[in-house]
């Protein structure tokens, strides 16, 4: 068969993708796009599970000060009357509002329930890599000049 990006006379083509689309080409082509192995399994949705074992592994979203004092005085309540709801000292409440303070899972998770927010992001900034590219990027525009030649 034909390599579907060159043309040449490839005896055992490789699979591979461009642009979410699979073509067989030939083995020098093949750096061209991510080379599919066999099975359509993508190894890199597996491990995204494997955060939530780490109960520590958590972040307080930003601007948290603002939206619990907003949320707080949405209910129309005083710090004195948070700071009771969730059974903390009101200066704990304070320094939260005033984002002096970190505040910790516990007591974060306190705060959401009481003033139906969300502080806690389920996905540490630490974490957050970009996704794997293709050490020889190619557009399906590409191999459509390849081909005119
Ligand atoms: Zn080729």
């Amino acid at each position: 068969m034909e390599c579907e990006i060159c043309g040449a006379e490839v005896k055992h083509p490789i699979t591979i993708i461009v642009e979410g689309t699979r073509m067989n080409v030939c083995p020098r082509c093949a750096s061209h796009g991510t080379i599919v192995h066999g099975a359509q399994r993508d190894p890199t949705r597996i491990r995204k599970h494997s955060r939530y074992k780490q109960e520590e592994d958590f972040d307080i979203v930003p601007g948290y000060g603002k939206l619990i004092r907003d949320a707080r005085q949405k209910e129309g309540w005083k710090q004195e009357e948070l700071a009771r709801r969730i059974n903390e000292p009101v200066s704990t409440v304070s320094h939260l509002e005033l984002g002096k303070m970190l505040p910790s899972k516990k007591i974060a998770q306190k705060l959401e329930k009481a003033l139906g927010i969300t502080l806690i992001s389920e996905a540490p900034a630490s974490d957050a890599k970009p996704e794997h590219m293709p050490s020889t990027p190619i557009t399906l525009g590409d191999i459509v000049k390849i081909r005119k030649r």
